[in-house]
């Protein structure tokens, strides 16, 4: 049986009710270990990914959690859950830096997959740590701000687009002028620090489009944003301009461009022809 929004809606809320009061705190960025993602993992991403698994281990579930702390976990029947091929993606705290030096912008991501990768996302939910508003999305239905549809913007770059830009900043210089034909477009870039959170506001028409000049992004901070952005009519692609592709898997990377209908033809012919520059020199 497949899992029903609710749940998921249900597990988020909970993280935000126990997350909330502890955001911004001393207490929040206690050290512990090295999470399977590679970042240090905090008292506050503990505790938010600990609630995540109390629920669903509650739950009738037969499952593949895939999350930033642990890794990956069955819930339920392992067998049960390999054979039906259902997985929770969750980044229990995207924007964790934020989150506990009082950074009013971080979110818990949680997608939920049958099948083995991105496009086998059928339900998402992402909530605003900070004002409990909830993203979500099912797989053909639209993507909602609450109770309200959202769609992404309509304005192209002779209309004062904004766009989050991500750097390697041990490449900061490289980057910019690597992708000088596209920035120097954008009116405004922002970096907000959490990509799940950013891409709600791409979804949402607040931002225009998403740049990850990074190596590459986790697949727990894109899994479920990645349907909220398609659901909300937003377009999806690599770095170099391709389709967009992941197995559901621990440690997976992404490297994602994201933008309105409107921009997508415009940054993808641009990509082309900066990959190309860049294979030569
Ligand atoms: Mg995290």
């Amino acid at each position: 049986m497949e899992i029903d929004i609710n749940l998921l809606k249900q597990i988020g809320l909970a993280v935000y009710k126990e997350v909330k009061p502890l955001l911004g705190t001393e207490k929040a960025s206690e050290k512990l270990n090295r999470g399977a993602g590679g970042d240090i993992t905090m008292y506050i991403d503990t505790v938010a990914e600990n609630i995540i698994i109390d629920i669903l281990e509650k739950e009738n579930v037969n499952l593949l959690l895939i999350s930033e702390e642990i890794g990956e976990k069955y819930i339920g029947n392992k067998q049960k859950a390999i054979k039906n091929q259902q997985k929770i993606i969750v980044d229990p705290i995207d924007g964790s830096n934020n989150a506990v030096r009082g950074i009013s912008f971080c979110s818990v991501s949680i997608a939920y997959a049958v099948g083995n990768s991105l496009e086998d996302i059928i339900k998402s939910v992402i909530i605003d740590l900070t004002t409990g508003d909830t993203y979500w999305a099912e797989k053909g239905m639209g993507a909602f701000l609450n109770n309200k549809r959202i769609c992404v913007s309509n304005r192209d770059f002779k209309q004062n687009c904004i766009f989050e830009v991500d750097f390697n900043r041990y490449n900061l210089i490289k980057n910019f002028s690597n992708y000088k034909l596209i920035l120097q477009k954008i009116y405004k870039i922002r970096i907000m620090g959490s990509t799940a959170l950013s891409l709600c506001l791409l979804a949402k028409g607040s931002i225009d489009g998403f740049l990850d000049l990074r190596r590459s992004t986790r697949l727990v901070d894109i899994a479920a944003s990645y349907l909220i952005v398609k659901e909300a009519g937003g377009k999806l692609f690599s770095k170099t301009g391709e389709k967009l592709d992941s197995q559901l898997k621990k440690g997976a990377e992404i490297s994602l461009f994201a933008s309105n209908a409107k921009l997508e033809p415009y940054l993808k012919e641009k990509l082309i022809k900066i990959n190309k520059k860049m294979r030569i020199s």
